[in-house]
């Protein structure tokens, strides 16, 4: 089976966006798989010769404040459970939320590689300050990127081959 990769965080960080981004132009639906996971969306993607799932767990979004946690929390343990690799995405323009501060509690915890993704970044002359105030988070250095130009896409991916 291919390397599992999964596309991890809050509500409208991008994570959609980014998928569809990766997934776009060159990829091949895998499998709908019904019943098991209707919330979340695969599909079978390549760079550079490697070939990997890769995973919107995002499809089961809270709708309601008092659910919101528990939601999120439920999202990310299953994709801790099916996925080799986790993208984190966080807003680059908001910056980091409490609700990022837990996601990245569970993700430690869980042991499983983690690249930090710092989206909405959709110019690179300066990073905002929160690429320098995401290194809390504990997962290094951000990756930046501009999921809706394709800015620093390349240089993910690169990074996801590189880790799977
Ligand atoms: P999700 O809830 O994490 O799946 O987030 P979505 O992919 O649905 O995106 C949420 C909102 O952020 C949408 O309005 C997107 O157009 C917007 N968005 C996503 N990526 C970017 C980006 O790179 N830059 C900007 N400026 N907006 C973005
Ligand atoms: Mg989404």
């Amino acid at each position: 089976a291919y390397p599992m990769v999964g596309i991890v965080g809050r509500p409208n960080v991008g994570k959609s966006t980014l998928f569809n981004k990766i997934t776009g132009q060159r990829i091949s639906i895998v499998e709908d798989q019904p019943g098991v996971t209707r919330d979340r969306i695969y599909y079978e993607t390549e760079w550079m010769d490697k070939r990997f799932i890769l995973v919107d767990t995002g499809g089961l979004e809270p709708d309601s404040e008092d659910e919101f946690f528990s939601k999120i929390k439920m999202q990310v343990e299953a994709a801790l459970k099916t996925v080799d690799l986790i993208l984190f995405v966080i807003d680059g323009k908001e910056g980091v939320s409490p609700v990022d501060e837990d996601i990245a509690n569970m993700l430690r915890k869980s042991r499983k590689k983690v690249l930090l993704v710092l989206n909405k970044v959709d110019n690179f002359k300066e990073m905002p300050i929160s690429y320098y105030d995401s290194m809390r988070l504990g997962f290094g250095e951000p990756i930046a990127i501009s999921a809706s130009n394709g800015l620093g896409i390349g240089d993910l991916l690169d990074e996801v081959i590189e880790n799977i």
